[in-house]
């Protein structure tokens, strides 16, 4: 993954500046809050089906190399190709050569985090194949030459009116074309349907993986799923070595979580259950090739980081389902968007997997982008610590002489002051008196020097005459 030229303290200063970012995260993500909280409230048994599910993930993971194994063996018994590769350059150029030995011009994807990952699109581009995103989010992010600001929305952060204006650019939309989201949304469909015609290779990600039957499953809303799995000759599917459960059976129970979680619905429109490539029919007189699915069907199962996380105290990380729920109760994602973490995955999840994927080294902010309020872990389907894992990071990040200098000199000068409890007495006793003088009201409306910060977006209170000891010791007395 490449990481960003700028640093994570500017470019959360962008977003910050950005009010129409502001407006398009409020709206998204309450409607993806609220949507959330009526489809659980209208499930009684919600609570334990979420228990279940993270036992499942716990067991699977605990089992990961017998059930990996399982899934393999199942998808080689119905002639499908299993490539495993440790990193992301193995998995490209896995793909890369694919293509090249099948003489593949033209190449359809369905949404994929993995594959962003991989930054896959690149990589066979270089060599001459047109990729084309086919989920509409993606598809306009391709357009406009970004990343996904989302996991699950990747253009969340964009309004209908710039993505008009990025039609209008790019695909010299009509003023017809663009007077509602239902006209747009039928132009990028029928743009893409050539596409989907023309391609020979599709490229999916994969939801879950079913160890028993060698099955992967993908869900999406717009169908663009079943088309890239079943149009073109071949099927190539990129997927996290995590992602595995082991029967149908706890298939449904995922399932029954993730739509919920991510958009509020009882289930995707779509859930595609994909078992091998196209086989010779042979019910009754009618002998042949099935009528759709692809000749050949591939899984690229990808490390990247995975196992080092798996025998590490960030395991439970690996639980997750890549449902976004975290993103939308974030109040620090609610307010810089998805971009400002510089890592494929943004949020209270990417500023776990990020660091524990990679290295704490270059993403060492990313674990103090949290007030650790604990919301990301409440609404969680699988119910991930994520809280706790922050502050393990935060911890390995200040033990690797990371974060930016002010808060080294601060920490210090704090310690040297509490070590010394009549210097902290003096200092308490300053401050409150700075805070009375500039105060009015019980209010001060602006710290001065470094303290402004604080008073940009709110109030600061006027420090209590007492302090809590000098009140403890009076009581005492009494
Ligand atoms: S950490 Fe939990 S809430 Fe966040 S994306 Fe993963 S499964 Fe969903």
């Amino acid at each position: 993954m490449t990481t960003p030229n700028i640093t994570f303290y500017e470019r959360v200063e962008d977003a910050l500046q950005d009010n129409q970012l502001y407006a398009a995260l409020d709206l998204a993500t309450t409607r993806l809050v609220t949507g959330r909280h009526n489809a659980f409230g209208a499930l009684p048994e919600g609570d334990s089906l979420r228990d279940h599910a993270r036992r499942l993930r716990a067991h699977t993971l605990a089992n990961l190399d017998r059930y990996l194994a399982q899934f393999a063996d199942s998808v080689e018994r119905l002639g499908g190709h299993v490539h495993w590769a440790q990193t992301v350059d193995e998995a490209n150029q896995y793909v890369a050569d694919l293509a090249r030995a099948r003489g593949v011009k033209h190449v359809v994807k369905s949404k994929s985090m993995v594959s962003e990952e991989l930054e896959i699109n690149h990589v066979l581009e270089a060599q001459g194949v047109k990729v084309m995103e086919t989920d509409l989010g993606e598809y306009i992010i391709q357009l406009a030459n970004e990343k996904p600001s989302h996991i699950i929305a990747p253009v969340i952060h964009k309004s209908k009116e710039d993505v008009a204006k990025l039609f209008r650019a790019k695909i010299n939309a009509t003023d017809d074309d663009l007077i509602d989201v239902p006209k747009m949304t039928a132009l990028a469909r029928r743009t893409l349907s050539s596409d989907f015609l023309q391609a020979d290779m599709g490229i999916s990600g994969v939801n879950f993986a079913v160890a028993e039957t060698g099955s992967i499953c993908l869900v999406t809303n717009e169908g663009n799923g079943r088309l890239t799995t079943t149009t073109p000759r071949i099927h190539v599917a990129l997927m996290g070595m995590e992602r595995l459960v082991p029967t149908m059976e706890d298939l449904g129970v995922m399932l029954q979580i993730l739509g919920r979680s991510a958009t509020g619905q009882k289930l995707s429109v779509y859930t595609n259950i994909v078992t091998g490539a196209r086989r010779t029919a042979t019910n009754g007189a009618a002998t042949g090739p099935e009528p759709d699915g692809p000749d050949e069907f591939h899984v690229v199962i990808i490390d990247n980081g995975r196992s080092k996380i798996l025998g590490s105290e960030l395991a439970e990380i690996l639980y997750c389902i890549r449902c976004g729920a975290c993103l939308n109760v974030c109040p620090v994602y609610k307010k810089i968007g998805g971009h400002a973490y510089g890592s494929v995955y943004p949020g209270p999840i990417g500023s776990v997997v990020t660091p524990g994927l990679h290295w704490i080294g270059p993403w060492s902010e990313l674990p103090h982008a949290s007030t650790l309020c604990g919301a990301c872990q409440e609404v969680c389907p699988v119910r991930i610590d994520i809280p706790r894992m922050l502050l393990k990071l935060r911890d390995e990040s200040a033990r690797a002489g990371k974060g930016p200098a002010w808060l080294k000199r601060g920490l210090g000068l704090y310690r040297f002051a509490v070590l010394r409890p009549g210097l902290y007495r003096l200092g308490g006793r300053l401050s409150g008196w700075a805070t009375r003088m500039l105060g009015k009201n019980g209010w001060v409306k602006k710290l001065p020097g470094p303290f402004s910060g604080w008073t940009d977006q709110r109030d600061f209170p006027v420090f209590a005459k007492k302090s809590f000891s000098q009140r403890w010791r009076e009581e005492r007395r009494n």
